[in-house]
């Protein structure tokens, strides 16, 4: 294999994106970037701070001063703002339900891009989000799609909220699921679309292991 090798994972929320790029990450000694957390992180100091999620000029000013990195520790990767560790609280509701509105404005994608193509730079790489294919790294070796149906994904995310002992409402999650699909999908800066050159993988039906399998397979035989 060559060089700095670039998987590019993109789709819809709850897809199970992050899970297989931590898989394959690990798997084959690459680095992984969860450029999703990277929005959520800007949003969680917004709603913090008291900055107006309506006024894209003061969501920019607020990134600029923001670093936002990555460590990776016995039990994960944990993301942290100014070195506050802010794992969890960025995985919040009120977090997830505004990320959409934040990670729509065009300069604020901008400069998440640039921080994006850093940190791809100078690493074997697997990346997930919404527009790593179309955007961030164009030229990645391997481009994957992953989808599911909207009842599947809340049906995994629900499991997953229950065996945390985070009380969830199965319908509320279904249609906030679908609301931010649409959201992401339907923007007028890089939207959510599978690149020409991406493989579509369905994960309808399938366990993590089988999804990573597949992709692994993808690898082999792509790279
Ligand atoms: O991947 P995750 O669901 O954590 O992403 C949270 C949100 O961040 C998405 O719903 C989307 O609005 C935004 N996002 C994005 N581009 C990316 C990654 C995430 O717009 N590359």
């Amino acid at each position: 294999m060559k060089n700095n090798i670039q998987i590019a994972i993109d789709g819809p929320a709850s897809a199970g994106k992050s899970t297989v790029a931590k898989i394959l990450a690990k798997k084959n000694s690459f680095i992984y970037c969860d450029t999703g957390a990277m929005y959520r992180a800007l949003t969680l100091s917004a709603l913090e701070n008291n900055v107006n999620l309506d006024s894209e000029e003061e969501l920019l000013s607020l990134l600029n001063k923001l670093t936002i990195s990555f460590n990776h520790q016995e039990d994960g990767q944990h993301v942290f703002v100014n070195n506050e560790d802010v794992t969890l609280a960025i995985r919040n509701n009120t977090v997830t339900n505004s990320v959409s509105k934040v990670s729509a404005y065009k300069s604020i994608r901008e400069e998440m891009v640039i921080r994006q193509q850093k940190i791809a730079e100078s690493n074997s790489i697997v990346m997930d989000g919404r527009d790593i294919g179309t955007v961030v790294l164009p030229n990645a070796d391997l481009k994957i799609f992953l989808i599911a149906s909207v009842v599947e994904r809340a049906e995994r995310r629900y499991k997953e909220n229950i065996s945390k002992g985070i009380e969830t409402d199965f319908d509320e999650l279904k249609k906030e699921i679908a609301d931010r699909d649409h959201y992401d999908s339907t923007r007028k800066n890089s939207p959510l679309v599978q690149a020409e050159d991406a493989i579509l993988v369905d994960t309808s039906g399938l366990n993590i292991g089988e999804v990573v399998l597949k992709i692994e397979n993808l690898i082999q035989s792509q790279i």
